[in-house]
């Protein structure tokens, strides 16, 4: 399946205004792509209008969203339904920080239906650290049901690298995303317990701007989707 598992609607601020749930799933049906996940910052929001839109266009769907822990390192949490999604939201709802959303300087956080209207806004801003480390929020994804994969593990601001100054061995992590081929083999390069066959191995646009959605150029096979999310799992 060629996929893009991170991406961002126009609920979390630093997305442009044209991330609707039906712009991404069109864009992203046109660009030949089979799986998609929109992954808001610390917000599952949106997906159920997203899920719809996807629907109709018979792409198939993970359902997460992408959380920032204590230590500011950004981690996506997938999950193979949109309900278990929806009760992980009450998970980030109890460790979210009640920090108000400045729309003039941050952006919107809009909510939308599936006809890409605009239903709501996220009052709180969601560019927050969670009250979660690391460990915790890899603990509670596995709690609800969901797969975790550490996101842009080489960039240099939230990723895990970058705050914490390796890929940690003992955490039990699903997969790790790169930008691209070179990055995967720089962090084998440089993490000796991480080997091409240890991990899951993800490249996605992290888009927040339609023309960044993933082309289908990168593929998941089936037997490893259905080893992280398949109906039995
Ligand atoms: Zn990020
Ligand atoms: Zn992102």
């Amino acid at each position: 399946m060629f996929y893009d598992l991170h991406m961002h609607s126009c609920l979390s601020p630093c997305a442009d205004d044209t991330m609707t749930p039906n712009n991404i799933c069109n864009m992203a049906f046109i660009k030949g792509l089979d799986l998609i996940a929109v992954t808001d910052h610390n917000s599952t929001k949106n997906l159920p209008a997203i899920a719809e839109a996807a629907a109709g266009l018979g792409l198939k769907m993970l359902y997460g969203a992408e959380l920032e822990t204590i230590e500011e390192v950004h981690v996506l949490g997938l999950f193979n339904t949109l309900e278990k999604s929806q009760i992980f939201q009450e998970w980030i709802d109890s460790k979210m920080p009640d920090v108000k959303n400045d729309e003039e300087f941050f952006g919107h956080q809009w909510i939308m239906n599936a006809q890409d209207e605009k239903i709501g806004d996220e009052p709180r801003l969601l560019l927050v650290s969670l009250n979660a480390t690391l460990e915790e929020t890899t603990d509670a994804i596995h709690q609800y049901g969901g797969r975790v994969i550490l996101a842009h593990v080489l960039d240099r601001a939230n990723s895990v690298t970058h705050q914490l100054g390796f890929i940690p061995m003992d955490l039990p992590y699903d997969g790790l995303e790169v930008k691209n081929e070179e990055q995967r083999l720089r962090v084998i390069a440089s993490n000796p317990w991480v080997t091409e066959d240890s991990t899951n191995w993800f490249i996605d646009s992290d888009a927040h701007y339609l023309t960044d959605i993933s082309e289908a150029d990168h593929f998941l096979r089936e037997s490893v989707y259905n080893k992280l999310w398949g109906d039995d799992v």
